[in-house]
Protein backbone atom coordinates (compact mmCIF):
# COMPACT_ATOMS: atom_id res chain seq x y z
CA UNK A 1 0.00 0.00 0.00
CA UNK A 2 1.00 3.45 -1.06
CA UNK A 3 2.30 5.79 2.03
CA UNK A 4 0.13 8.32 3.26
CA UNK A 5 1.53 11.63 1.77
CA UNK A 6 2.26 12.88 5.55
CA UNK A 7 3.96 9.82 6.10
CA UNK A 8 7.64 10.48 8.11
CA UNK A 9 10.32 9.47 5.62
CA UNK A 10 13.63 9.57 6.06
CA UNK A 11 16.34 8.72 3.37
CA UNK A 12 19.78 7.82 4.65
CA UNK A 13 22.10 9.03 2.31
CA UNK A 14 22.60 12.75 0.56
CA UNK A 15 24.32 11.48 -2.73
CA UNK A 16 23.35 10.60 -6.04
CA UNK A 17 20.60 8.07 -5.25
CA UNK A 18 19.53 9.80 -1.95
CA UNK A 19 19.16 13.67 -3.49
CA UNK A 20 17.02 12.03 -6.30
CA UNK A 21 14.75 10.12 -4.39
CA UNK A 22 14.48 13.61 -1.98
CA UNK A 23 13.19 15.54 -5.36
CA UNK A 24 10.67 12.84 -6.58
CA UNK A 25 9.57 12.13 -2.77
CA UNK A 26 8.46 15.83 -2.78
CA UNK A 27 7.37 16.65 -6.12
CA UNK A 28 4.65 13.96 -5.51
CA UNK A 29 3.90 15.62 -2.33
CA UNK A 30 5.14 14.09 0.61
CA UNK A 31 5.70 16.01 3.44
CA UNK A 32 7.34 14.94 5.55
CA UNK A 33 11.01 13.64 4.11
CA UNK A 34 13.71 14.17 6.08
CA UNK A 35 17.44 12.99 4.62
CA UNK A 36 20.59 12.28 6.84
CA UNK A 37 24.31 12.87 5.37
CA UNK A 38 27.31 13.03 7.63
CA UNK A 39 28.46 15.34 5.59
CA UNK A 40 27.11 18.62 4.36
CA UNK A 41 26.46 18.68 0.59
CA UNK A 42 27.88 17.99 -1.46
CA UNK A 43 29.11 15.39 0.41
CA UNK A 44 32.74 14.82 -0.14
CA UNK A 45 32.57 10.67 -0.57
CA UNK A 46 29.21 10.55 -3.07
CA UNK A 47 30.22 9.41 -5.84
CA UNK A 48 28.42 11.98 -7.22
CA UNK A 49 30.36 15.32 -6.07
CA UNK A 50 32.56 14.97 -9.48
CA UNK A 51 33.24 17.49 -12.09
CA UNK A 52 31.89 15.45 -14.38
CA UNK A 53 29.96 12.30 -15.49
CA UNK A 54 29.24 10.41 -18.85
CA UNK A 55 25.85 10.62 -19.99
CA UNK A 56 23.71 8.89 -23.18
CA UNK A 57 20.24 8.79 -24.57
CA UNK A 58 18.83 5.34 -24.48
CA UNK A 59 18.70 3.16 -28.15
CA UNK A 60 15.27 1.12 -28.96
CA UNK A 61 15.55 -2.38 -27.72
CA UNK A 62 17.16 -5.11 -29.59
CA UNK A 63 14.62 -7.89 -31.00
CA UNK A 64 15.57 -10.18 -28.53
CA UNK A 65 14.32 -8.06 -25.61
CA UNK A 66 17.44 -7.80 -23.90
CA UNK A 67 18.01 -4.75 -23.64
CA UNK A 68 15.10 -3.19 -22.61
CA UNK A 69 16.06 -2.49 -18.90
CA UNK A 70 19.02 -0.41 -19.59
CA UNK A 71 17.75 1.35 -22.87
CA UNK A 72 14.33 1.95 -20.68
CA UNK A 73 16.24 3.90 -17.94
CA UNK A 74 18.28 5.52 -20.11
CA UNK A 75 15.46 7.00 -22.27
CA UNK A 76 13.89 8.13 -18.58
CA UNK A 77 16.94 9.90 -17.54
CA UNK A 78 17.77 11.60 -20.37
CA UNK A 79 14.39 12.70 -20.61
CA UNK A 80 15.16 14.45 -17.55
CA UNK A 81 18.76 16.33 -18.80
CA UNK A 82 16.80 17.43 -21.82
CA UNK A 83 13.67 18.80 -20.61
CA UNK A 84 13.60 19.07 -16.37
CA UNK A 85 14.40 22.83 -15.40
CA UNK A 86 16.43 21.22 -12.67
CA UNK A 87 18.93 19.42 -14.74
CA UNK A 88 19.19 20.61 -17.96
CA UNK A 89 21.52 23.79 -17.30
CA UNK A 90 23.74 21.33 -16.33
CA UNK A 91 23.87 18.56 -19.52
CA UNK A 92 26.43 19.44 -22.30
CA UNK A 93 25.14 17.59 -25.68
CA UNK A 94 28.67 17.56 -26.95
CA UNK A 95 28.94 13.88 -28.11
CA UNK A 96 31.07 10.56 -26.96
CA UNK A 97 33.58 8.87 -28.58
CA UNK A 98 34.39 5.19 -27.27
CA UNK A 99 37.40 3.39 -28.27
CA UNK A 100 39.94 0.38 -27.17
CA UNK A 101 43.39 -0.67 -28.51
CA UNK A 102 43.67 -4.45 -28.47
CA UNK A 103 42.18 -6.88 -30.39
CA UNK A 104 39.91 -8.36 -27.36
CA UNK A 105 39.30 -4.92 -26.24
CA UNK A 106 38.12 -3.98 -29.70
CA UNK A 107 35.87 -7.29 -29.58
CA UNK A 108 34.13 -6.13 -26.73
CA UNK A 109 33.64 -2.44 -27.98
CA UNK A 110 32.12 -3.93 -31.75
CA UNK A 111 30.08 -6.96 -30.08
CA UNK A 112 28.93 -5.31 -26.58
CA UNK A 113 29.32 -1.52 -26.21
CA UNK A 114 28.26 -0.45 -29.75
CA UNK A 115 26.17 -3.68 -30.96
CA UNK A 116 22.96 -2.39 -31.15
CA UNK A 117 23.82 1.13 -32.13
CA UNK A 118 26.57 1.15 -34.53
CA UNK A 119 24.30 3.08 -37.08
CA UNK A 120 24.72 6.08 -34.70
CA UNK A 121 28.43 5.71 -34.38
CA UNK A 122 31.06 7.05 -36.98
CA UNK A 123 33.83 4.21 -36.92
CA UNK A 124 37.42 5.85 -36.24
CA UNK A 125 39.88 3.83 -37.73
CA UNK A 126 43.56 5.56 -37.11
CA UNK A 127 45.27 8.68 -35.19
CA UNK A 128 44.31 10.88 -37.76
CA UNK A 129 40.20 10.08 -37.79
CA UNK A 130 40.45 10.66 -33.64
CA UNK A 131 42.45 13.93 -33.98
CA UNK A 132 39.71 15.68 -36.33
CA UNK A 133 37.33 14.93 -33.51
CA UNK A 134 38.77 17.46 -31.85
CA UNK A 135 40.37 21.43 -32.63
CA UNK A 136 43.63 20.90 -33.81
CA UNK A 137 46.08 20.91 -30.47
CA UNK A 138 43.93 19.21 -28.43
CA UNK A 139 44.87 15.56 -29.36
CA UNK A 140 48.43 15.15 -30.23
CA UNK A 141 49.10 11.54 -29.19
CA UNK A 142 50.02 8.75 -31.77
CA UNK A 143 46.73 6.67 -30.32
CA UNK A 144 48.71 3.74 -30.69
CA UNK A 145 46.41 1.01 -32.04
CA UNK A 146 43.31 3.07 -31.05
CA UNK A 147 40.03 1.77 -33.14
CA UNK A 148 36.49 3.43 -32.33
CA UNK A 149 33.38 4.88 -32.68
CA UNK A 150 31.91 8.80 -32.70
CA UNK A 151 28.62 9.46 -31.79
CA UNK A 152 28.33 13.00 -32.33
CA UNK A 153 24.75 13.71 -30.20
CA UNK A 154 22.31 12.20 -27.91
CA UNK A 155 25.21 11.92 -25.38
CA UNK A 156 28.04 13.76 -23.62
CA UNK A 157 28.47 14.69 -20.22
CA UNK A 158 26.96 16.61 -17.41
CA UNK A 159 28.44 18.86 -14.51
CA UNK A 160 27.57 16.27 -11.76
CA UNK A 161 28.35 18.86 -8.55
CA UNK A 162 25.84 21.34 -10.25
CA UNK A 163 23.22 18.73 -10.93
CA UNK A 164 23.60 16.98 -7.84
CA UNK A 165 23.31 20.62 -5.89
CA UNK A 166 20.22 21.50 -7.86
CA UNK A 167 17.93 17.97 -6.88
CA UNK A 168 19.05 19.06 -3.67
CA UNK A 169 17.88 22.99 -3.86
CA UNK A 170 15.08 22.14 -5.47
CA UNK A 171 14.11 19.05 -2.80
CA UNK A 172 14.72 21.56 0.06
CA UNK A 173 12.73 24.48 -1.14
CA UNK A 174 10.18 21.64 -1.69
CA UNK A 175 10.07 21.49 1.92
CA UNK A 176 12.59 18.35 2.70
CA UNK A 177 14.49 18.28 5.32
CA UNK A 178 18.26 17.89 5.27
CA UNK A 179 20.32 16.83 8.12
CA UNK A 180 24.05 16.78 8.17
CA UNK A 181 27.07 16.26 10.41
CA UNK A 182 27.02 13.90 13.47
CA UNK A 183 23.12 14.41 13.39
CA UNK A 184 22.96 13.07 10.11
CA UNK A 185 25.52 10.14 10.47
CA UNK A 186 23.45 7.23 10.48
CA UNK A 187 25.06 4.31 12.65
CA UNK A 188 21.93 2.05 13.16
CA UNK A 189 18.64 0.63 11.39
CA UNK A 190 16.23 0.52 14.57
CA UNK A 191 14.74 -3.02 14.36
CA UNK A 192 11.39 -3.23 16.52
CA UNK A 193 9.05 -5.93 16.36
CA UNK A 194 10.25 -7.49 12.99
CA UNK A 195 10.39 -4.14 11.36
CA UNK A 196 12.67 -1.04 10.72
CA UNK A 197 11.23 1.41 12.32
CA UNK A 198 13.80 4.37 12.37
CA UNK A 199 17.31 5.00 12.46
CA UNK A 200 19.91 6.34 15.03
CA UNK A 201 22.91 8.76 14.60
CA UNK A 202 25.97 9.62 15.61
CA UNK A 203 24.93 11.83 18.16
CA UNK A 204 22.84 9.30 19.94
CA UNK A 205 19.46 10.40 18.68
CA UNK A 206 16.93 8.27 17.41
CA UNK A 207 14.58 8.90 14.50
CA UNK A 208 11.50 7.20 14.18
CA UNK A 209 9.98 6.73 11.01
CA UNK A 210 7.02 5.44 9.02
CA UNK A 211 9.81 4.10 6.11
CA UNK A 212 13.62 3.95 6.45
CA UNK A 213 14.87 4.51 2.63
CA UNK A 214 18.57 3.22 2.58
CA UNK A 215 20.43 5.61 -0.21
CA UNK A 216 23.80 4.79 1.70
CA UNK A 217 25.69 3.95 -2.40
CA UNK A 218 29.05 1.87 -1.28
CA UNK A 219 28.22 2.40 2.65
CA UNK A 220 24.86 0.87 2.81
CA UNK A 221 26.65 -2.76 3.67
CA UNK A 222 27.44 -0.67 6.75
CA UNK A 223 24.35 -0.57 7.83
CA UNK A 224 22.58 -3.43 6.59
CA UNK A 225 23.12 -7.26 5.99
CA UNK A 226 22.92 -7.04 1.99
CA UNK A 227 23.64 -10.44 1.69
CA UNK A 228 26.66 -9.74 -0.88
CA UNK A 229 24.38 -8.05 -3.10
CA UNK A 230 26.84 -5.08 -2.98
CA UNK A 231 30.64 -5.02 -3.86
CA UNK A 232 32.22 -1.83 -2.68
CA UNK A 233 34.78 -0.86 -5.48
CA UNK A 234 36.58 1.98 -5.83
CA UNK A 235 37.76 3.97 -8.77
CA UNK A 236 40.81 6.77 -9.55
CA UNK A 237 40.48 10.07 -10.87
CA UNK A 238 42.98 12.65 -10.97
CA UNK A 239 42.92 16.29 -11.52
CA UNK A 240 45.47 18.83 -13.63
CA UNK A 241 45.60 22.64 -14.18
CA UNK A 242 44.75 24.14 -17.35
CA UNK A 243 45.56 27.53 -18.63
CA UNK A 244 42.81 30.20 -19.62
CA UNK A 245 43.76 29.79 -23.11
CA UNK A 246 43.75 25.74 -23.15
CA UNK A 247 40.28 26.13 -21.47
CA UNK A 248 38.58 27.67 -24.32
CA UNK A 249 40.38 25.43 -27.08
CA UNK A 250 39.44 22.43 -24.96
CA UNK A 251 35.49 24.11 -24.47
CA UNK A 252 32.58 21.67 -26.21
CA UNK A 253 35.13 18.51 -27.03
CA UNK A 254 33.22 15.20 -26.91
CA UNK A 255 33.99 12.91 -24.11
CA UNK A 256 37.13 10.69 -25.19
CA UNK A 257 36.47 7.01 -23.29
CA UNK A 258 38.94 3.82 -23.86
CA UNK A 259 36.87 1.32 -22.25
CA UNK A 260 40.78 -0.35 -21.88
CA UNK A 261 42.77 3.36 -20.52
CA UNK A 262 41.35 6.21 -19.77
CA UNK A 263 38.68 8.91 -20.47
CA UNK A 264 38.75 12.61 -20.27
CA UNK A 265 35.92 15.22 -20.60
CA UNK A 266 36.76 19.08 -20.81
CA UNK A 267 38.21 21.31 -18.22
CA UNK A 268 35.93 22.26 -15.68
CA UNK A 269 34.48 26.12 -15.67
CA UNK A 270 35.13 26.37 -11.97
CA UNK A 271 38.67 25.80 -11.07
CA UNK A 272 39.89 25.10 -15.06
CA UNK A 273 41.07 21.30 -13.97
CA UNK A 274 40.95 18.99 -16.20
CA UNK A 275 39.88 15.88 -14.74
CA UNK A 276 41.47 11.91 -16.24
CA UNK A 277 40.05 8.86 -14.92
CA UNK A 278 42.09 5.27 -15.36
CA UNK A 279 40.08 2.43 -17.06
CA UNK A 280 39.96 -0.22 -14.91
CA UNK A 281 37.82 -3.17 -12.88
CA UNK A 282 38.34 -1.17 -9.59
CA UNK A 283 40.11 -1.57 -6.06
CA UNK A 284 38.10 -3.55 -3.52
CA UNK A 285 39.72 -3.01 0.62
CA UNK A 286 38.93 -6.51 1.73
CA UNK A 287 39.03 -7.14 5.38
CA UNK A 288 37.37 -10.29 6.96
CA UNK A 289 34.06 -9.92 9.64
CA UNK A 290 34.63 -11.91 13.10
CA UNK A 291 32.15 -14.13 12.04
CA UNK A 292 34.99 -14.97 8.95
CA UNK A 293 33.21 -13.10 6.02
CA UNK A 294 35.00 -11.53 3.27
CA UNK A 295 34.07 -7.84 2.63
CA UNK A 296 35.09 -4.65 1.45
CA UNK A 297 35.07 -1.50 3.32
CA UNK A 298 34.75 2.06 2.04
CA UNK A 299 37.26 4.75 2.97
CA UNK A 300 38.06 8.33 1.78
CA UNK A 301 41.40 9.41 0.59
CA UNK A 302 41.81 12.36 -1.37
CA UNK A 303 44.79 10.53 -3.19
CA UNK A 304 45.24 7.77 -5.54
CA UNK A 305 47.85 4.88 -5.72
CA UNK A 306 50.88 5.46 -7.76
CA UNK A 307 50.40 3.27 -9.89
CA UNK A 308 47.28 4.96 -10.88
CA UNK A 309 48.90 8.00 -11.74
CA UNK A 310 51.36 6.05 -13.94
CA UNK A 311 48.29 4.86 -15.86
CA UNK A 312 46.61 8.40 -16.01
CA UNK A 313 50.04 9.85 -17.67
CA UNK A 314 50.40 6.66 -19.83
CA UNK A 315 46.56 7.31 -21.15
CA UNK A 316 47.73 11.39 -21.40
CA UNK A 317 50.97 9.99 -23.65
CA UNK A 318 48.71 8.68 -26.24
CA UNK A 319 45.87 11.30 -26.60
CA UNK A 320 47.87 14.28 -25.05
CA UNK A 321 51.43 13.78 -25.12
CA UNK A 322 51.75 17.88 -24.24
CA UNK A 323 50.08 17.60 -20.96
CA UNK A 324 51.26 14.27 -19.56
CA UNK A 325 54.04 15.27 -17.47
CA UNK A 326 51.98 17.95 -15.86
CA UNK A 327 51.30 18.17 -11.96
CA UNK A 328 48.52 16.80 -10.48
CA UNK A 329 46.79 19.18 -8.20
CA UNK A 330 43.75 16.62 -7.29
CA UNK A 331 43.05 12.91 -7.14
CA UNK A 332 40.36 10.85 -5.22
CA UNK A 333 39.37 7.66 -4.82
CA UNK A 334 35.65 7.54 -5.47
CA UNK A 335 33.66 4.56 -4.43
CA UNK A 336 30.70 2.89 -6.39
CA UNK A 337 28.83 -0.20 -5.34
CA UNK A 338 28.22 -2.94 -8.18
CA UNK A 339 25.48 -5.62 -7.89
CA UNK A 340 26.42 -9.05 -9.53
CA UNK A 341 24.07 -8.49 -12.56
CA UNK A 342 25.07 -4.21 -12.32
CA UNK A 343 21.47 -3.62 -12.09
CA UNK A 344 20.16 -1.25 -9.41
CA UNK A 345 18.81 -2.66 -6.28
CA UNK A 346 15.78 -0.49 -5.80
CA UNK A 347 13.01 -2.45 -3.45
CA UNK A 348 11.26 -3.43 -0.31
CA UNK A 349 13.30 -5.28 1.63
CA UNK A 350 11.47 -8.93 2.33
CA UNK A 351 12.01 -9.09 6.04
CA UNK A 352 11.30 -5.34 6.90
CA UNK A 353 8.09 -4.09 5.08
CA UNK A 354 9.35 0.00 5.83
CA UNK A 355 12.55 -0.69 4.95
CA UNK A 356 13.16 -0.08 1.40
CA UNK A 357 16.53 0.03 -0.79
CA UNK A 358 17.56 2.57 -3.07
CA UNK A 359 21.66 1.54 -4.23
CA UNK A 360 23.38 -0.41 -6.50
CA UNK A 361 24.70 2.23 -8.68
CA UNK A 362 27.42 0.04 -10.69
CA UNK A 363 29.36 2.59 -12.01
CA UNK A 364 26.33 4.20 -14.24
CA UNK A 365 24.49 5.71 -11.91
CA UNK A 366 25.17 9.30 -12.10
CA UNK A 367 23.23 9.87 -15.40
CA UNK A 368 20.18 8.66 -13.78
CA UNK A 369 19.87 11.26 -11.21
CA UNK A 370 16.76 12.73 -13.27
CA UNK A 371 15.16 9.82 -12.53
CA UNK A 372 16.06 7.25 -10.39
CA UNK A 373 13.93 8.73 -7.30
CA UNK A 374 10.88 8.61 -9.81
CA UNK A 375 11.67 5.06 -9.71
CA UNK A 376 12.02 4.57 -5.92
CA UNK A 377 8.58 6.50 -5.80
CA UNK A 378 6.93 4.70 -8.28
CA UNK A 379 7.92 0.98 -6.53
CA UNK A 380 6.32 2.95 -3.05
CA UNK A 381 3.36 3.78 -4.94
CA UNK A 382 3.02 0.36 -6.61
CA UNK A 383 3.47 1.87 -10.24
CA UNK A 384 6.98 0.20 -10.98
CA UNK A 385 6.63 -0.67 -14.33
CA UNK A 386 7.05 -4.74 -14.22
CA UNK A 387 9.82 -5.60 -16.00
CA UNK A 388 12.33 -2.85 -14.07
CA UNK A 389 10.85 -3.88 -10.72
CA UNK A 390 11.99 -7.68 -11.57
CA UNK A 391 15.30 -6.05 -12.77
CA UNK A 392 16.04 -3.81 -9.67
CA UNK A 393 14.52 -6.40 -6.92
CA UNK A 394 16.15 -7.77 -4.19
CA UNK A 395 18.07 -10.81 -5.23
CA UNK A 396 20.87 -12.20 -3.02
CA UNK A 397 20.26 -15.86 -5.20
CA UNK A 398 22.59 -13.73 -7.35
CA UNK A 399 24.95 -13.44 -5.04
CA UNK A 400 25.40 -16.84 -3.62
CA UNK A 401 28.96 -17.92 -3.16
CA UNK A 402 29.38 -14.61 -5.23
CA UNK A 403 32.67 -14.31 -7.32
CA UNK A 404 34.26 -11.13 -5.74
CA UNK A 405 37.14 -11.28 -8.45
CA UNK A 406 34.85 -10.87 -11.35
CA UNK A 407 35.48 -7.44 -13.46
CA UNK A 408 32.05 -7.69 -14.27
CA UNK A 409 33.02 -6.36 -18.20
CA UNK A 410 35.09 -3.67 -17.46
CA UNK A 411 38.59 -3.65 -18.47
CA UNK A 412 42.03 -2.07 -18.08
CA UNK A 413 44.96 -1.63 -15.77
CA UNK A 414 46.04 -5.34 -14.64
CA UNK A 415 42.20 -6.51 -16.42
CA UNK A 416 41.66 -7.58 -12.36
CA UNK A 417 40.42 -6.26 -9.43
CA UNK A 418 42.94 -4.96 -7.45
CA UNK A 419 43.55 -4.58 -3.80
CA UNK A 420 43.74 -1.47 -2.10
CA UNK A 421 45.79 -3.81 0.87
CA UNK A 422 48.52 -4.66 -1.71
CA UNK A 423 49.08 -0.79 -2.07
CA UNK A 424 51.73 0.21 0.44
CA UNK A 425 51.62 3.68 2.47
CA UNK A 426 54.26 4.99 1.03
CA UNK A 427 52.79 4.23 -3.02
CA UNK A 428 50.05 6.92 -3.09
CA UNK A 429 50.52 10.38 -4.57
CA UNK A 430 51.43 12.84 -1.57
CA UNK A 431 48.75 15.98 -2.59
CA UNK A 432 47.18 18.53 -0.88
CA UNK A 433 43.43 17.68 0.18
CA UNK A 434 40.88 19.40 -0.05
CA UNK A 435 38.46 18.42 2.41
P1 LIG B 1 26.68 8.21 -3.54
O1 LIG B 1 26.45 9.29 -4.53
O2 LIG B 1 28.09 7.85 -3.22
O3 LIG B 1 25.91 8.64 -2.22
C1 LIG B 1 26.00 7.97 -1.00
C2 LIG B 1 25.70 8.98 0.09
O4 LIG B 1 25.55 8.28 1.32
C3 LIG B 1 26.82 10.00 0.30
O5 LIG B 1 26.32 11.32 0.27
C4 LIG B 1 27.37 9.65 1.68
O6 LIG B 1 27.88 10.78 2.37
C5 LIG B 1 26.13 9.05 2.33
N1 LIG B 1 26.40 8.18 3.48
C6 LIG B 1 27.41 7.29 3.62
N2 LIG B 1 27.36 6.72 4.83
C7 LIG B 1 26.27 7.24 5.46
C8 LIG B 1 25.70 7.06 6.75
N3 LIG B 1 26.24 6.22 7.65
N4 LIG B 1 24.61 7.80 7.09
C9 LIG B 1 24.03 8.65 6.20
N5 LIG B 1 24.54 8.84 4.96
C10 LIG B 1 25.65 8.16 4.61
N6 LIG B 1 27.99 7.31 -13.42
C11 LIG B 1 27.58 7.81 -14.60
O7 LIG B 1 26.38 7.79 -14.88
N7 LIG B 1 28.47 8.35 -15.49
C12 LIG B 1 29.81 8.42 -15.24
O8 LIG B 1 30.60 8.93 -16.05
C13 LIG B 1 30.27 7.91 -14.01
N8 LIG B 1 31.58 7.99 -13.70
C14 LIG B 1 32.00 7.55 -12.49
C15 LIG B 1 33.35 7.71 -12.17
C16 LIG B 1 33.83 7.28 -10.94
C17 LIG B 1 35.29 7.45 -10.60
C18 LIG B 1 32.93 6.66 -10.01
C19 LIG B 1 33.40 6.15 -8.67
C20 LIG B 1 31.59 6.51 -10.33
C21 LIG B 1 31.11 6.95 -11.57
N9 LIG B 1 29.75 6.84 -11.91
C22 LIG B 1 29.31 7.34 -13.10
C23 LIG B 1 28.80 6.15 -11.02
C24 LIG B 1 27.99 7.10 -10.18
O9 LIG B 1 28.77 8.14 -9.64
C25 LIG B 1 27.33 6.31 -9.05
O10 LIG B 1 26.63 5.20 -9.61
C26 LIG B 1 26.33 7.11 -8.25
O11 LIG B 1 26.88 8.35 -7.84
C27 LIG B 1 25.91 6.30 -7.02
O12 LIG B 1 24.99 7.04 -6.28
P2 LIG B 1 24.63 6.63 -4.77
O13 LIG B 1 23.62 7.60 -4.32
O14 LIG B 1 24.34 5.18 -4.71
O15 LIG B 1 25.99 6.85 -3.96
Amino acid sequence: MAPSKDASILVVGAGTFGCSTALHLARRGYTNVTVLDPYELPSPISAGNDVNKIIEEGSPDSDDGSNYVSQRILQVAYEGWIKDPVFKPYFHNTGFIIAAHTPAGLEQLTKREMVHKKSEYEWLDNAAEFKKTMPEGVLTGDFPNWKGGWKKEGAGWVFARGALMSAFREAQSLGVKFVTGDPGNVTKLMEEGGDIVGVETKDGKQHQADLTILAAGANAPQLLDMKDQLRPTAWTLAHIKMTEEECKLYKDLPVLFNLESGFFMEPDAERGELKICDEHPGYCNWSTTPSGHRQSVPFAKQQVPLESEARVREFLSHTMPHLSSRPLVFARICWCADTPDRNFLISHHPDYKSLVLAVGGSGHGFMHITSVGGFVVDLLEGGLESRLREAFKWRPETAVDRDWENVQGRRGGPNKVMNFGDVGEDEWTNLESRL
